[in-house]
């Protein structure tokens, strides 16, 4: 029946499990390490123990498979132990294409880890399907990976048009859907072969725990058992009390994501009017380089993310960082409450986010509130008239 259901129905119902032992609504919590084997049958199939399986992790994946239109989902500890699980299923050699903007540890990672280990990657400045058909090495790539709406510059990807490019070499299209969640992009229906996320953030939203998600479309069931099976080998699992907390939280995720991205909307405007401020970042506004593919490809808003460049440079980001009050000065993002980062500073010398830009994860809020808060700490900072 959920099937037919919206996504707001689907996770406020939590796709409407009830426990068949007590009739509990809400999802039972199930520790145990280890489940009975039948003395008769030892050998037979069921759960054995849970770093391969654990009851607790059935619905909170269920509900964010059918939320992405999936054919399976798996849990991990952390959004990075999702990621890396899709590239350990690679071979020395194989090569992967990845934006320049990327989530900054994913960035750490392929240089530090991945190209070490054999694997070759290039960076691509601007992701549209041209420039990814150009970087495409036919036989040697293997994974096509994008971020969409991508950290911190929140630049779009056209899904469609990439998964027509890596499906033609032979090669994966895998989507880092974090910041956008199932409630605002359906990547798989666009032509995703897997989506990632980092349940850290939105999917969870309360800021208290780190897991991660891996979602494969219909017909990739071969790459959902290989992971399951690293999963296991590697022991990411995630623990059941926090796949407990994140079933919980999911059941307001539309509330939230829709709250963040109206709440974003109306930032981005008033941001883009201050004197302050050089260029706002956000796809919503009509100027964003990609605002169309986002109004096709995103339902429901432009997410809670946006970015915005000061004309007094680093120095003055780095003080209206300083000054707000109602918002926090603190990394990561899809809290309940709003967050601003001077992400330049996170991420590193070889980091290619300008220093001007702060980052800021709109929360859930009274809208008015955030937006005297970044008034006052904007208005210190108007650039003088010489
Ligand atoms: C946070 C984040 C990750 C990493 O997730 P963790 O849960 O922190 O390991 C990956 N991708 C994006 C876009 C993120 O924001």
């Amino acid at each position: 029946m959920h099937d037919t259901l919206s996504p707001e129905t689907q996770t406020a119902t939590a796709l409407g499990w009830i426990d068949r032992e007590t009739d509990a609504m809400a999802a039972p919590l199930r520790p145990s390490t280890s489940f009975l084997r039948d003395p008769a049958n030892p050998g037979r199939a069921g759960r054995i123990f849970t770093r391969d399986d654990n009851p607790t992790y059935a619905q909170a994946e269920a509900l964010i498979n059918r939320l992405e239109g999936g054919a399976g989902c798996l849990l991990f500890p952390s959004g990075m132990a999702a990621i890396i699980t899709v590239f350990q299923r690679m071979a020395p050699g194989d090569h992967i294409i990845l934006p320049k903007a990327v989530y900054s540890g994913l960035r750490d990672w392929a240089k530090q880890q991945g190209q070490p280990w054999g694997l070759e990657f290039t960076f691509l400045d601007s992701y549209d399907a041209r420039s990814v058909a150009n970087a495409i090495i036919p036989g040697k790539t293997k994974i096509v990976w994008v971020e969409t709406p991508s950290n911190p510059t929140w630049t779009l990807t056209d899904i469609a048009a990439v998964a027509e490019v890596a499906h033609s070499a032979n090669a994966m299209l895998a989507i880092d859907s974090t910041v956008s969640t199932p409630i605002l992009t359906r990547p798989i229906e666009h032509g995703a072969d897997i989506v990632l996320h980092s349940c850290s953030k939105y999917m969870n939203g309360h800021g208290d725990l780190i897991a991660g998600a891996a979602v494969v479309a219909p017909g990739r069931e071969d790459v959902l058992k290989e992971m399951a099976s690293k999963r296991n080998a590697y022991g990411a699992v995630l623990g059941s009390f926090e796949v407990w907390l994140l079933l919980r939280g999911m059941r307001t995720l539309s509330l939230r994501v829709k709250s963040s991205s109206a709440s974003a909307l109306k930032i981005a405007r008033f941001l883009d009017t201050h004197p302050a401020v050089a260029q706002v970042l956000y796809p919503g506004l009509p100027d964003h380089p990609q605002h169309e593919i986002a109004c096709h490809q995103m339902t429901g808003g432009f997410g809670g993310m946006l970015s915005f460049r000061m004309r007094g440079g680093e120095q003055s980001a780095k003080e209206t960082a300083s000054r707000v009050k109602v918002i926090r000065q603190a990394i990561s993002f899809g809290s309940t409450e709003s967050v601003i980062e001077h992400r330049v500073g996170m991420e590193g010398a070889d980091s290619p986010t300008p220093r001007d830009l702060l980052r800021l994860s709109v929360g859930i809020e009274n809208v008015e509130d955030l937006l005297s808060d970044l008034r006052q700490a904007l208005d210190h900072s108007a650039p003088m008239s010489t």
